[in-house]
Protein backbone atom coordinates (compact mmCIF):
# COMPACT_ATOMS: atom_id res chain seq x y z
CA UNK A 1 0.00 0.00 0.00
CA UNK A 2 1.49 3.63 -0.92
CA UNK A 3 1.91 5.88 1.56
CA UNK A 4 1.53 9.74 1.57
CA UNK A 5 5.12 10.39 2.33
CA UNK A 6 7.09 7.39 0.66
CA UNK A 7 10.24 8.06 -0.93
CA UNK A 8 10.33 11.26 1.11
CA UNK A 9 13.21 12.67 3.62
CA UNK A 10 12.14 14.68 6.48
CA UNK A 11 14.50 16.63 8.78
CA UNK A 12 12.96 17.52 12.08
CA UNK A 13 15.18 19.76 14.19
CA UNK A 14 14.55 19.09 17.90
CA UNK A 15 13.24 16.06 17.31
CA UNK A 16 13.75 13.74 20.20
CA UNK A 17 10.64 14.80 21.90
CA UNK A 18 7.44 16.82 22.16
CA UNK A 19 6.23 18.22 19.32
CA UNK A 20 9.22 17.70 16.82
CA UNK A 21 8.72 13.87 18.12
CA UNK A 22 6.00 14.20 17.26
CA UNK A 23 5.91 15.56 14.04
CA UNK A 24 8.79 12.97 12.98
CA UNK A 25 6.61 10.03 14.45
CA UNK A 26 3.87 11.04 12.10
CA UNK A 27 5.95 11.42 8.95
CA UNK A 28 7.59 8.24 9.92
CA UNK A 29 4.15 6.51 9.77
CA UNK A 30 3.52 7.86 6.50
CA UNK A 31 6.15 6.42 4.71
CA UNK A 32 8.80 8.94 5.33
CA UNK A 33 12.53 8.30 6.31
CA UNK A 34 13.37 10.49 9.11
CA UNK A 35 16.48 12.50 10.26
CA UNK A 36 16.54 14.35 13.74
CA UNK A 37 18.85 17.10 14.89
CA UNK A 38 19.10 17.82 18.96
CA UNK A 39 21.52 18.54 21.68
CA UNK A 40 20.75 15.63 24.26
CA UNK A 41 22.92 12.65 23.31
CA UNK A 42 20.83 9.67 25.19
CA UNK A 43 17.36 11.11 24.46
CA UNK A 44 18.63 11.09 20.42
CA UNK A 45 19.44 7.34 21.27
CA UNK A 46 16.20 6.50 23.06
CA UNK A 47 14.30 8.08 20.20
CA UNK A 48 16.38 6.32 17.45
CA UNK A 49 15.85 3.18 19.12
CA UNK A 50 11.73 3.17 19.83
CA UNK A 51 11.58 4.43 16.25
CA UNK A 52 14.05 1.54 14.50
CA UNK A 53 11.62 -0.72 17.10
CA UNK A 54 8.66 0.30 15.38
CA UNK A 55 10.16 -0.28 11.66
CA UNK A 56 11.04 3.32 10.83
CA UNK A 57 14.29 4.57 9.15
CA UNK A 58 15.51 7.31 11.11
CA UNK A 59 18.98 9.09 11.77
CA UNK A 60 19.24 10.79 14.99
CA UNK A 61 22.53 12.78 14.95
CA UNK A 62 23.91 15.35 17.61
CA UNK A 63 23.92 18.90 16.57
CA UNK A 64 23.03 22.30 17.79
CA UNK A 65 21.16 24.37 15.52
CA UNK A 66 23.04 27.58 16.34
CA UNK A 67 26.37 25.94 15.00
CA UNK A 68 26.41 26.02 11.13
CA UNK A 69 28.72 23.60 10.83
CA UNK A 70 27.33 21.39 13.22
CA UNK A 71 24.19 21.60 10.92
CA UNK A 72 25.96 21.25 7.09
CA UNK A 73 27.49 18.07 8.48
CA UNK A 74 24.73 16.49 9.56
CA UNK A 75 22.82 17.54 6.63
CA UNK A 76 25.45 16.06 4.47
CA UNK A 77 25.20 12.85 6.18
CA UNK A 78 21.43 12.76 6.06
CA UNK A 79 21.73 13.14 2.02
CA UNK A 80 24.37 10.93 1.79
CA UNK A 81 22.18 8.35 3.72
CA UNK A 82 19.17 8.81 2.24
CA UNK A 83 19.75 10.30 -1.54
CA UNK A 84 17.30 13.32 -0.65
CA UNK A 85 16.26 16.28 1.47
CA UNK A 86 12.73 17.18 0.90
CA UNK A 87 11.25 18.65 3.82
CA UNK A 88 12.36 20.87 6.45
CA UNK A 89 10.45 21.28 10.03
CA UNK A 90 12.40 24.04 12.53
CA UNK A 91 11.32 23.26 15.22
CA UNK A 92 14.08 23.42 18.18
CA UNK A 93 12.98 26.32 20.68
CA UNK A 94 13.84 27.29 24.52
CA UNK A 95 11.91 30.08 26.30
CA UNK A 96 13.94 32.06 28.66
CA UNK A 97 10.63 34.33 30.13
CA UNK A 98 10.68 36.94 31.91
CA UNK A 99 9.04 40.38 32.22
CA UNK A 100 11.39 43.00 29.85
CA UNK A 101 12.71 44.73 33.33
CA UNK A 102 14.31 41.76 34.60
CA UNK A 103 15.58 39.92 31.33
CA UNK A 104 18.74 39.70 30.72
CA UNK A 105 21.60 39.60 28.16
CA UNK A 106 21.57 35.64 27.74
CA UNK A 107 18.00 35.31 28.11
CA UNK A 108 17.41 37.43 24.61
CA UNK A 109 20.66 36.35 22.89
CA UNK A 110 19.87 32.73 23.63
CA UNK A 111 16.20 32.73 22.59
CA UNK A 112 17.26 34.66 19.15
CA UNK A 113 20.08 31.97 18.71
CA UNK A 114 18.26 29.28 18.56
CA UNK A 115 15.26 29.86 17.46
CA UNK A 116 16.33 32.72 14.47
CA UNK A 117 19.69 31.98 13.74
CA UNK A 118 18.93 28.00 14.12
CA UNK A 119 16.07 28.32 11.36
CA UNK A 120 18.61 30.76 9.40
CA UNK A 121 21.40 27.86 9.46
CA UNK A 122 18.66 25.07 8.83
CA UNK A 123 17.57 26.70 5.60
CA UNK A 124 20.15 27.55 4.44
CA UNK A 125 21.65 24.62 4.38
CA UNK A 126 18.75 22.82 2.87
CA UNK A 127 17.37 24.97 0.16
CA UNK A 128 20.79 24.34 -2.09
CA UNK A 129 19.32 20.61 -2.25
CA UNK A 130 16.17 21.71 -2.24
CA UNK A 131 16.87 23.70 -5.42
CA UNK A 132 18.88 21.46 -6.80
CA UNK A 133 15.98 18.62 -6.91
CA UNK A 134 13.59 21.34 -7.70
CA UNK A 135 11.47 20.66 -4.46
CA UNK A 136 10.84 20.99 -1.11
CA UNK A 137 8.65 21.58 1.68
CA UNK A 138 10.17 24.60 4.36
CA UNK A 139 7.94 24.46 8.02
CA UNK A 140 8.63 26.92 10.58
CA UNK A 141 7.08 26.49 14.07
CA UNK A 142 6.11 30.11 15.18
CA UNK A 143 3.48 30.67 17.93
CA UNK A 144 0.53 32.36 19.17
CA UNK A 145 3.34 34.66 21.45
CA UNK A 146 4.20 36.13 18.02
CA UNK A 147 0.85 37.71 18.73
CA UNK A 148 2.23 39.44 21.63
CA UNK A 149 2.84 38.05 25.31
CA UNK A 150 3.91 39.29 28.87
CA UNK A 151 6.96 37.94 29.89
CA UNK A 152 8.46 36.72 26.49
CA UNK A 153 9.67 39.59 24.35
CA UNK A 154 12.23 37.37 23.20
CA UNK A 155 10.35 34.72 22.16
CA UNK A 156 7.28 36.77 20.71
CA UNK A 157 10.11 38.65 18.73
CA UNK A 158 11.71 35.05 17.44
CA UNK A 159 8.16 33.98 16.52
CA UNK A 160 6.95 37.04 14.70
CA UNK A 161 10.60 36.77 13.02
CA UNK A 162 9.71 32.84 11.39
CA UNK A 163 6.51 34.45 10.29
CA UNK A 164 8.68 36.83 8.16
CA UNK A 165 11.38 34.53 6.95
CA UNK A 166 8.63 32.19 5.79
CA UNK A 167 6.73 34.82 3.73
CA UNK A 168 10.27 35.79 2.45
CA UNK A 169 11.54 32.19 1.70
CA UNK A 170 8.02 31.65 0.24
CA UNK A 171 8.95 34.16 -1.99
CA UNK A 172 12.35 33.81 -2.96
CA UNK A 173 11.76 29.60 -3.53
CA UNK A 174 8.56 28.93 -4.72
CA UNK A 175 9.78 29.11 -8.44
CA UNK A 176 12.06 26.12 -7.82
CA UNK A 177 8.94 23.82 -6.36
CA UNK A 178 9.79 24.79 -2.81
CA UNK A 179 7.58 25.90 -0.48
CA UNK A 180 7.54 27.73 2.81
CA UNK A 181 4.91 27.95 5.72
CA UNK A 182 4.60 28.14 9.35
CA UNK A 183 2.31 26.36 11.87
CA UNK A 184 1.67 28.89 15.23
CA UNK A 185 0.85 26.26 18.42
CA UNK A 186 -1.16 27.44 20.87
CA UNK A 187 -0.69 25.92 24.80
CA UNK A 188 0.59 22.74 23.73
CA UNK A 189 1.11 19.80 26.65
CA UNK A 190 4.90 19.49 26.54
CA UNK A 191 7.95 19.63 28.61
CA UNK A 192 8.13 23.29 27.68
CA UNK A 193 4.78 24.04 28.75
CA UNK A 194 5.65 22.18 32.06
CA UNK A 195 9.13 23.97 32.76
CA UNK A 196 6.60 26.94 32.98
CA UNK A 197 4.18 25.49 35.42
CA UNK A 198 7.27 24.87 37.34
CA UNK A 199 8.73 28.32 36.90
CA UNK A 200 5.78 29.75 38.56
CA UNK A 201 4.84 26.70 41.39
CA UNK A 202 1.98 25.76 40.18
CA UNK A 203 0.86 22.16 40.22
CA UNK A 204 0.98 21.33 36.28
CA UNK A 205 -2.43 19.12 36.45
CA UNK A 206 -3.58 23.02 37.46
CA UNK A 207 -1.99 24.51 34.53
CA UNK A 208 -3.10 22.51 32.22
CA UNK A 209 -7.09 23.10 33.74
CA UNK A 210 -6.56 26.77 33.84
CA UNK A 211 -5.03 26.45 30.14
CA UNK A 212 -8.08 24.87 28.83
CA UNK A 213 -10.71 26.84 30.49
CA UNK A 214 -9.53 29.92 28.40
CA UNK A 215 -9.40 27.93 25.08
CA UNK A 216 -12.52 27.60 23.03
CA UNK A 217 -12.67 24.19 22.50
CA UNK A 218 -12.03 23.18 25.90
CA UNK A 219 -8.81 21.26 26.22
CA UNK A 220 -5.35 22.16 25.64
CA UNK A 221 -2.90 21.13 22.26
CA UNK A 222 -1.39 17.67 22.09
CA UNK A 223 1.82 17.76 19.68
CA UNK A 224 -0.62 15.15 17.41
CA UNK A 225 -2.16 18.24 17.04
CA UNK A 226 0.64 20.00 15.81
CA UNK A 227 2.04 17.19 13.83
CA UNK A 228 -1.50 17.07 11.79
CA UNK A 229 -1.27 20.72 10.54
CA UNK A 230 2.51 20.16 9.94
CA UNK A 231 1.94 17.21 7.26
CA UNK A 232 -0.64 18.83 5.59
CA UNK A 233 1.89 21.40 4.70
CA UNK A 234 4.59 18.97 3.89
CA UNK A 235 2.46 17.64 1.19
CA UNK A 236 2.70 17.06 -2.18
CA UNK A 237 -0.14 18.26 -3.01
CA UNK A 238 -0.03 21.30 -0.93
CA UNK A 239 1.72 23.21 -3.88
CA UNK A 240 -0.26 25.93 -4.13
CA UNK A 241 -0.39 26.81 -0.40
CA UNK A 242 2.59 29.00 0.21
CA UNK A 243 3.93 31.48 2.40
CA UNK A 244 1.00 30.78 5.07
CA UNK A 245 0.82 30.91 9.01
CA UNK A 246 -1.71 28.68 10.46
CA UNK A 247 -2.56 29.52 13.91
CA UNK A 248 -2.92 25.42 15.60
CA UNK A 249 -4.46 26.53 19.15
CA UNK A 250 -7.80 25.30 19.69
CA UNK A 251 -9.71 28.47 18.41
CA UNK A 252 -8.93 32.69 18.83
CA UNK A 253 -8.69 33.86 22.66
CA UNK A 254 -8.86 37.59 21.73
P1 LIG B 1 10.37 20.92 24.14
O1 LIG B 1 9.61 19.73 24.64
O2 LIG B 1 11.13 21.74 25.10
O3 LIG B 1 11.31 20.43 22.95
C1 LIG B 1 12.18 21.31 22.31
C2 LIG B 1 13.20 20.51 21.57
O4 LIG B 1 14.13 21.43 20.94
C3 LIG B 1 14.02 19.61 22.48
O5 LIG B 1 14.14 18.35 21.88
C4 LIG B 1 15.37 20.32 22.55
O6 LIG B 1 16.47 19.47 22.70
C5 LIG B 1 15.44 20.96 21.18
N1 LIG B 1 16.44 22.02 21.16
C6 LIG B 1 16.52 23.10 21.98
N2 LIG B 1 17.59 23.84 21.68
C7 LIG B 1 18.20 23.23 20.62
C8 LIG B 1 19.35 23.51 19.85
N3 LIG B 1 20.10 24.60 20.10
N4 LIG B 1 19.70 22.66 18.84
C9 LIG B 1 18.96 21.56 18.59
N5 LIG B 1 17.85 21.24 19.29
C10 LIG B 1 17.48 22.06 20.30
O7 LIG B 1 9.38 21.94 23.40
P2 LIG B 1 8.04 21.75 22.55
O8 LIG B 1 6.93 22.22 23.39
O9 LIG B 1 7.99 20.41 21.92
O10 LIG B 1 8.28 22.89 21.45
C11 LIG B 1 8.66 22.61 20.10
C12 LIG B 1 8.50 23.89 19.29
O11 LIG B 1 7.14 24.34 19.37
C13 LIG B 1 9.36 25.05 19.80
O12 LIG B 1 9.82 25.83 18.72
C14 LIG B 1 8.36 25.86 20.61
O13 LIG B 1 8.76 27.20 20.72
C15 LIG B 1 7.11 25.68 19.80
N6 LIG B 1 5.87 25.94 20.52
C16 LIG B 1 5.52 25.19 21.62
C17 LIG B 1 4.32 25.47 22.28
C18 LIG B 1 3.87 24.70 23.49
O14 LIG B 1 2.83 25.07 24.09
N7 LIG B 1 4.54 23.64 23.89
C19 LIG B 1 3.48 26.50 21.81
C20 LIG B 1 3.88 27.22 20.70
C21 LIG B 1 5.06 26.93 20.05
P3 LIG B 1 17.19 19.10 24.10
O15 LIG B 1 16.31 18.07 24.68
O16 LIG B 1 18.51 18.57 23.66
O17 LIG B 1 17.26 20.36 24.88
Amino acid sequence: MTKRFDNRVAFITGGSRGIGKSIAENFAEDGAKIAIIDIDAEALQNVQSEFRDKGFDILALQANVVNSQEVEATMEQVIQEYGSLDILVNNAGIIRDNLLFKMNDNDWDQVIDVHLKGAFNTTRAAQKHMVHQKYGRIINISSTSALGNPGQANYSTVKAGLQGLTKTLARELGKFGITANSVAPGFIETDMTKSTADRMGIPFEDFLKAGASKIPVGRVGKPSDIANAVAFFADEQSSFVNGQVLYVAGGPTN
